[in-house]
């Protein structure tokens, strides 16, 4: 598109209200002289200037600020109501900075006086850019707005479609890990080597497949729970889960220790889930040291800012976005056994809530999962910023 705003084919249309022909000889020349290809259109009153809109649609409205029957910001008023955008600049004998600024502020794209008439041709020139820029932009957040309504569309399609195949899914594959036992189970030795081993390794596919199908509902499902947000301590929130990864933690030898949490407003199980994989984590990736893993929370500006340290094998900065996305996973299930679908939940569960969810550390140097949590509640009644629990 050119940078001219004016129209480069035929002459910019002008439609002028006034009633002196003088005047409006003595603008139409101005025009000129400024080196605009202009056609004009005079008219004195209201009627006049209907019908003119109507016949010859303007590129520009020019308008007398005073009129012994109309006035030029009624004009204005007129191409309101006939839902026009065309830029109006008053002409005026004289006009008092007040009520010029009340001319501009009302929709007058600008204001000349009469003795300064040189100034008009820039005036309009600046008054077409300004609606085309104008026109621009609305058309920018139209097109911006159908693409955040089409993506919208889409990942509910896609969440939706997640949902019901891993769910339809768990049926047959309960009947293929069922008789793929049971063939297992009695004829087990009975047949020969390779039967034997043929018939591991369909249980095993089958039982590895029921967990990732297990593990995407449970993915999916975050986006459909509905439930109200609580407020949640928690400190009593990471006793449960530490409770639930008793066993893990007994045989790593792992050490998690957590300062005083904060309350927040989100659904328990889902911030449970949030805790878990983070601390199941710390201790599945885990170097030969102890694991040592270390949970905080601090108030960052209108959220809290949760920080789970560990001193596992870090993550290289190249995948700190990779690890979130679901079965994204940098080993070998033989190496560490998983899914990849952990952190990918939690994603969903923090922004889902408002917050954010990134990784920081190193290769070899442990790893620090942080994520933010809006302080207020989520609409009314805000809660009290406050520290509650025991000191571990
Ligand atoms: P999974 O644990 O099933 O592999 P996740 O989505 O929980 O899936 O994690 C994705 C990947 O991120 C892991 O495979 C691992 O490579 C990396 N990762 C996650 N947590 C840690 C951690 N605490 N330390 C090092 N690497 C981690």
């Amino acid at each position: 598109m050119s940078d001219n705003p004016v129209p480069q084919t035929g002459e910019l249309r002008v439609l002028h209200v006034e009633d002196n022909d003088a005047d409006a000889e003595l603008v139409a020349q101005a025009l000129r002289r400024g080196g605009l290809a202009i056609s004009v259109a005079v008219v004195q009153d209201e009627t006049e200037f209907r019908q003119q809109l109507k016949a010859c649609p303007p590129d520009v409205v020019i308008a007398d600020y005073n009129l012994p029957q109309w006035k030029g910001m009624e004009a204005l008023e007129v191409l309101r109501s006939e839902e026009l955008d065309t830029p109006l600049v008053l002409v005026s004998g004289a006009l008092g900075d007040v009520t010029a600024v009340e001319c501009i502020k009302q929709g007058a794209t600008d204001y000349v006086l009469k003795d300064g008439l040189a100034r008009l041709p820039e005036a309009i020139r600046r008054a077409l850019q300004e609606k085309r820029t104008l026109r621009l932009r609305r058309q920018a957040e139209e097109d911006l707005a159908r693409k955040v309504n089409e993506l919208a569309r889409s990942n509910a399609d896609l969440e939706q479609f997640a949902y019901v195949a891993s769910h339809d899914l768990q049926e047959p594959l309960r009947m293929v890990a069922s008789y793929t036992q049971l063939l297992a189970e009695r004829y087990q030795g009975k047949l020969d080597e390779t039967a034997d081993k043929y018939i591991a390794y369909a249980s095993e596919g089958a039982l590895r497949m029921q967990q990732l199908i297990q593990d995407l509902l449970a993915f999916s499902r975050v986006g459909r729970s509905d439930v109200p947000s609580q407020n949640l301590d928690c400190n009593a929130i990471m006793d449960e889960v530490l409770l639930s990864l008793s066993a893990a933690i007994q045989e790593s030898g792992a050490v998690v220790t957590f300062d005083k949490l904060p309350r927040v407003w989100a659904d328990r199980p889902l911030i449970a889930q949030v805790f878990q994989n983070l601390i199941g984590n710390a201790i599945k990736f885990r170097k030969t040291a102890v694991p040592e893993i270390k949970v905080s929370a601090e108030a960052a500006g209108a959220d809290w800012l949760f920080s789970f340290s560990d001193n596992g094998i870090g993550i290289a900065p190249e995948y700190a976005e990779n690890i979130f996305v679901v079965f994204q996973r940098l080993h070998a299930r033989t190496e560490y056994p998983g899914n990849g679908i952990g952190l990918a939940i939690c994603k969903k569960i923090i922004e889902r809530y408002g917050g954010r969810i990134w990784v920081e550390g190193q290769v070899g140097k442990g790893s620090t999962f942080k994520f933010t949590l809006p302080a207020a509640m989520p609409e009314k009644n805000a809660p009290r910023l406050e520290l509650v629990g025991a000191q571990r």
